[in-house]
């Protein structure tokens, strides 16, 4: 699984970073990145999780 983030989408809430701090971060200058790609298979469901969850459906999922 590969995930990305859309920066033209993503408000930079914290709540993916709340629920998957392993691949989820806010940087020193408050934008939210993906610091853990591919996702290894046991964040999958998680990172699932988190794209649900995101508000602005800003976290794009590439299955393998
Ligand atoms: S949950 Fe969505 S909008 Fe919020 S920081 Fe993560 S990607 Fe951005």
């Amino acid at each position: 699984m590969k995930v990305t983030i859309d920066k033209d989408l993503c408000i930079d809430c914290g709540v993916c970073e709340a629920l998957v701090p392993e691949v989820f971060s806010i940087n020193d200058e408050g934008f939210t990145e993906v610091i853990l790609n591919p996702v290894p298979e046991e964040l999958q469901d998680a990172v699932r999780e988190a794209a649900e969850e995101c508000a602005t459906e800003a976290i794009i999922i590439e299955e393998d």
